[in-house]
């Protein structure tokens, strides 16, 4: 990756490895969902799911150093604690360029909530997928991403490299719509139309509208997404997967009441690691309503039905 742009720099035709793990250059995922989930049933908008919760870090402290219900950062951090991971993949922030999202090894408490809240712009988390395996030799680590994250580590683990397939205990997906270029949103938009220095900016927040919060501001500026709609990476426009389907676990915001966040736990140890974390009281759960899974799905379903340019 050059600025976060994947940049051929040598030509291996023999290996095409980076050809078999790029979630953007494979036209039918059908015969991954059969590999992955064999044949169970899945839902047309979200993909196939055990079972939906809504969840909230017991944390409270947590919870409010995260972007939804700090569910994403509780998982880690309970990972980490049980000694079922020794590192995760997750996207921190460049210490020189505040919010510009940075691929990162997490392999302490500290680091894991360090990298918290969501960054809108693109993180080529994957990137520090191979430091962790390759130079720092960690041997169980949980990924986290967006959907095209988790399609290329689905895809890698499908490929006959093992250590990969090995290595990765748990990948975390997100739900995502899109995501926007860092010049255009974060500087041209909010440091410079809006006037919110980025290293004053608290956080942000897609709600319906892009919300900014500045620091020490009670209320948000508000801004509409037709106004981003030309600064979505171009990548995205071919994505038609909005919910993570491949993750052992996805998690979003939309769906339940603010401060909670959306759960679906895909396969069994997704699902093992959530009730467990239920039963240490590390989460608060409630029901997923059936209204906000069918607010989810029409959130997914133009996304998922989307045919790519
Ligand atoms: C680009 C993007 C688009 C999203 N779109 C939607 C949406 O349309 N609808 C919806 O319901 N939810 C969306 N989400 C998910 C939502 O913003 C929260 O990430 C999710 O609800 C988890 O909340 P949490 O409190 O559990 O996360 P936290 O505990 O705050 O943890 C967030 C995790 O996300 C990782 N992360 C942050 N930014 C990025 C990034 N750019 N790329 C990869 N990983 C990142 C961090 O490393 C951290 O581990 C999106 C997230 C992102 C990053």
């Amino acid at each position: 990756m050059k600025d976060s742009v994947p940049t051929l720099v040598g030509d291996d035709t023999k290996c095409g490895f980076c050809t078999k793990s790029c979630p953007r250059m494979i036209e039918d995922y059908r015969p991954i969902y059969t590999e992955v989930f064999g044949d169970a049933e899945r839902d047309s908008a979200l993909g196939v799911f055990l079972q939906a919760y809504a969840l909230r870090n017991a944390d409270e402290k947590i919870r409010k150093r995260s972007q939804d219900g700090g569910v994403v950062t509780g998982l880690l951090l309970h990972l980490l604690d049980t000694e079922k991971i020794d590192g995760a993949i997750v996207s921190g922030i460049d210490p020189e360029n505040p919010w510009h999202p940075m691929p990162q090894v997490a392999t302490t408490s500290k680091e894991i909530i360090a990298a918290s809240k969501s960054r809108y712009t693109r993180s080529a988390n994957l990137v520090a997928l191979a430091e962790a395996i390759k130079e720092r030799k960690l041997k169980q680590l949980a990924v986290v991403g967006t959907p095209c994250h988790i399609q290329a580590v689905q895809r890698m683990r499908l490929a006959p490299l093992k250590r990969i397939d090995r290595a990765v205990v748990m990948t975390i997906g997100l739900f995502c719509s899109e995501t926007f270029r860092f010049d255009d949103l974060m500087q041209q938009k909010i440091a410079g139309e809006l006037g919110v220095p980025l290293e004053k900016l608290r956080k942000l927040d897609i709600k319906g509208k892009l919300l900014v919060y500045p620091r020490g501001a009670k209320e948000s500026l508000k801004v509409p997404l037709k106004d981003l709609a030309q600064w979505v990476e171009p990548s995205c426009h071919y994505c038609t997967d909005f919910a993570s389907d491949f993750a052992d676990i996805s998690v979003g915001g939309a769906g339940t009441p603010s401060k909670w966040s959306t759960v679906l736990a895909r396969t069994e140890r997704g699902q093992n690691l959530i009730e467990e974390m239920i039963a240490a009281s590390k989460f608060l759960r409630e029901e997923v309503s059936s209204e906000g899974l069918d607010m989810l799905r029409r959130i997914a379903r133009p996304k998922v039905a989307r045919q790519p340019p």
